[in-house]
C-alpha cells in the first residue's frame, strides 16, 4: 500500500478531484500520486512493476571479449518489439547520476522470449560503457526506451545482402543476420567483419554456427592485426569485396564501424556511383563542422551563472568546456537527452541547417552551434 504524503492531495486541481468517476482507474491512481510518477511509488517496491516507464532486468551477462559485455535484459510489459538494425536507449544510473546511451541489439527481432541481448564495447574513459562492462550483474534493472532507427532491411527483402561490420558495430548487421536466417531467407548474404584479432570478435561461435546451418550465408572474418588464422588481413578494399562478394555491386549493403571502415566503404561506393546501395548506422557522431568566418560572441549558461566566449563548436561541447555537465545520449541528434531551452540568441541546427532565432525555444545542444550570443537555461 502506498502513503501519500498529506502535500500531495493539496496540488491536485479540482477538477481532478470533484471528477474522480469520470476518470479511468489508472488517471485516479496518477492524480492521487501527483506531484510523482505511479511508477516512482511502485518502484519502492519492485522497479520491475511499472504502469507507464518501460524497464529492463538484466538476466544475464557475458564477457565475450576483454573489453565487452553481453547483456540479456527481459523488458517489462510495455515492450514492442524492435526490427533487426534499429537502437534502443538504456538508462544507467552510475555514481547517482542518469546517463542515457543507445544500444542496438544483436538478436534476431524474432527472439521467442521477447528478450533483447545488446553487446557494449568498453570505451577508454567511457562512462556507461565501462560501468556496465564491470558492474552489471544478472537482477540490474536498467530504464529502457522504445526502439528506433531507420537502419532497417527493406521490407521486401533484396535479392542478395552484404553486412560489413567492425568492432562494436557488429551488433546491428547481426541482428539482421539471425533475422534473415530466422525467416528462412533464401538469397545470397555474405557478413563481412573486421576486428584487431580473432579475440576482439563478440558472437564469433554465434556467426560460425549460423554460417554452419544456412548454405546461403558466409561469414567472414578479416584481422587488421593478426596475419594468421581468419578469412582475410588489412583494411576494408576492392580487393577484400571482390574476393568475399563478386555480386557487392548487385546487392544491398548494410554497414556499420568505426569511423574509418565507414569512411573507406562509403568512398568506394560513392567513386563506384552506387552510393544508393549503401546503408550505414554511426555509432559515434561526426565533428560538428566549425561555422565558416569569424566566431563571435558569448554563450550565457545562465542557470550555472556561466558564462564562455563562443568557441564556435557545438553548444554541449561548450558547455562542457565550461565546466558544466549536461546530461547527453549519442551526441548526434538521435536521443533528444540533451535537449534545453535557448532563452535568447541565434542557434543553427548542424544537420538540417534549420536557423532558429526564437527566444524560450527547446534546442538539441549537441547538434547546434551558437551563432554569436546565446543565453541557454542550464
Ligand atoms: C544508434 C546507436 C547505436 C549504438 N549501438 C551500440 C552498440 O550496440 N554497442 C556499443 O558498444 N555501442 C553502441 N553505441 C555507442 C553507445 O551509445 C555509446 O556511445 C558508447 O557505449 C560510449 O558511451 P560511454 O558512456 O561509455 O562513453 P562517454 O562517456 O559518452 O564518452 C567517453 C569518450 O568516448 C568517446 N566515445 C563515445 N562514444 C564513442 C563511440 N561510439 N566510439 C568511439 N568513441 C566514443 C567520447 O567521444 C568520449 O571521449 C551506439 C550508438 C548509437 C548512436
Amino acid at each position: 500500500m502506498v502513503q501519500l504524503a498529506p502535500r500531495t492531495a493539496q496540488r491536485l486541481s479540482p477538477a481532478r478531484w470533484l471528477s474522480p468517476l469520470k476518470q479511468s482507474p489508472l488517471s485516479l491512481v496518477e492524480s492521487l500520486a501527483t506531484p510523482h510518477a505511479v511508477d516512482s511509488y511502485l518502484a519502492l517496491v519492485n522497479p520491475m512493476l511499472t504502469v507507464r516507464r518501460m524497464r529492463a532486468v538484466v538476466t544475464e551477462v557475458q564477457h565475450p571479449t576483454a573489453d565487452s559485455v553481453t547483456l540479456t535484459l527481459k523488458p517489462t510489459r510495455q515492450w514492442k518489439g524492435f526490427e533487426a538494425g534499429q537502437f534502443v536507449q538504456l538508462g544507467v544510473v552510475v555514481d547517482g547520476v542518469r546517463h542515457t546511451r543507445c544500444y542496438s541489439p544483436a538478436c534476431s527481432q524474432y527472439r521467442g522470449d521477447g528478450r533483447i541481448v545488446l553487446t557494449i564495447k568498453a570505451h577508454p574513459e567511457g562512462i556507461v560503457s565501462n560501468h556496465l562492462q564491470r558492474h552489471a550483474r544478472p537482477g540490474l534493472v536498467l530504464d529502457l526506451g522504445a526502439a528506433d532507427g531507420t537502419f532497417t532491411l527493406p521490407q521486401r527483402r533484396p535479392g542478395k545482402v552484404l553486412l560489413v561490420s567492425g568492432g562494436s558495430g557488429i551488433t546491428p548487421v547481426l541482428s539482421m543476420l539471425h533475422t534473415l536466417c530466422d525467416e528462412g531467407y533464401t538469397g545470397d548474404v555474405v557478413f563481412l567483419h573486421y576486428a584487431y584479432t580473432a579475440n576482439d570478435v563478440p558472437h564469433r561461435d554465434e556467426l560460425l554456427a549460423l554460417a554452419e546451418r544456412h548454405d546461403n550465408v558466409r561469414v567472414v572474418l578479416a584481422y587488421t592485426d593478426q596475419q594468421v588464422g581468419g578469412d582475410l588481413h588489412g583494411f576494408f578494399g576492392k580487393a577484400h569485396l571482390e574476393a568475399v562478394a563478386p555480386w557487392w555491386a548487385g546487392a544491398e549493403t548494410f554497414l556499420c564501424g568505426p569511423p574509418g571502415l565507414m569512411r573507406s566503404v562509403r568512398d568506394f561506393y560513392e567513386g563506384a556511383g552506387l552510393a544508393a546501395k549503401l546503408h550505414v548506422e554511426e555509432f559515434a557522431p561526426a565533428p560538428v563542422a566549425l561555422p565558416d568566418g569569424e566566431v563571435s560572441g558569448a554563450i550565457t549558461f545562465a542557470r550555472s551563472g556561466v558564462t564562455a566566449e563562443n568557441s564556435g563548436s557545438s553548444l554541449l561541447e561548450q558547455a562542457e568546456a565550461a565546466g558544466l555537465t549536461p546530461e547527453y545520449g549519442c551526441r548526434m541528434g538521435i536521443c533528444f537527452s540533451c535537449t534545453a531551452v535557448k532563452k535568447s540568441g541565434c542557434t543553427t541546427n548542424v544537420l538540417t541547417g534549420a536557423v532558429d532565432t526564437d527566444p524560450d525555444r527547446e534546442i538539441q545542444l549537441c547538434i547546434s552551434v551558437p551563432n554569436g550570443d546565446v543565453a541557454l537555461d542550464i
